[in-house]
Parts: C-alpha cells; structure tokens; sequence
C-alpha cells in the first residue's frame, strides 16, 4: 500500500534495524523503545486491523515470530509482554497491523501504556 510507513519497511524501501525475517513476516526494533528488548513483528502485506481478513497463515507466522523474536533478543527466558493495539480506542498510530514485543524489564500488570 503506498505512502504505509510499514508496508515499505516490510518490502525494504524504508530501513529498520531488522531482528527477524521471513517469507511472510519481518521484525525490527521499535524507533522509541518503550523498554530496554521493544520489538515490532509485522505481516509484509498490508492489513491496518486483526480483523481486516487476515489469512490465517499470516496470524500464525506473525505469532510464531513472536518466540523466535523473544530468543533473538535474549528475552525468552526472563519474559516478555506481546501486545496488539488494533484500531482508535487501543491508540493504534499507524495503520498496519503489527505486534509488539517488549522485555528487558519489570512490567506493572496494567493494560493502560506502553510506559506504565
Ligand atoms: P502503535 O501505537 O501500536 O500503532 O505503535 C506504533 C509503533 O511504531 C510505536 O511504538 C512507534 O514508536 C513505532 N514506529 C513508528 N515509526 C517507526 C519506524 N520508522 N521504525 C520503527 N518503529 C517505528
Ligand atoms: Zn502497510
């Protein structure tokens, strides 16, 4: 999809600091992370929301990059918080559908921010 920050980071056009790619998925870290591991996984299609039609294969390949992410990061083993913001009320910034992956540190069990 044109002028989708994420779309041209999936096909290479915009650069990011990658961690993990496949046929179907990339990861690459967050710009402003909100913890010391702050990991994005996105699908290379674009799909702005979880309920947009995802195929099936595209939910299980950006889930399963989730462990191999964690591993990469060295987060695997002490934990790691997964989040999908999908859509106005959960603050989604931008438009393409993508996971987060976020470690490093102690999190507070709130639901509210990246930052609590
Ligand atoms: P969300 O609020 O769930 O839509 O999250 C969007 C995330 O994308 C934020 O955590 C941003 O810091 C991150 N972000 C925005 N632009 C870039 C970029 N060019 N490279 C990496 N991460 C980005
Ligand atoms: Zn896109």
């Amino acid at each position: 999809m044109e002028d989708c920050l994420f779309c041209g980071i999936g096909s290479g056009d915009v650069s990011a600091k990658k961690v993990y790619e496949d046929e179907i998925v990339v990861a690459f870290d967050d710009i402003a992370p909100q913890s010391p591991v702050h990991t994005l996984i996105i699908p290379k299609e674009h799909y702005k929301h979880l309920g947009d039609g995802v195929p099936a294969e595209t939910l299980q390949s950006l889930f399963s990059a989730v462990p191999e992410v964690a591993r990469i990061k060295g987060v695997a083993e002490t934990g790691y918080r997964v989040i999908v913001n999908n859509g106005a009320d959960a603050n989604q910034t931008v438009g393409h559908l993508h996971v987060h992956v976020m470690g490093g540190r102690a999190m507070s069990h709130g639901m509210v921010s990246f930052s609590e």
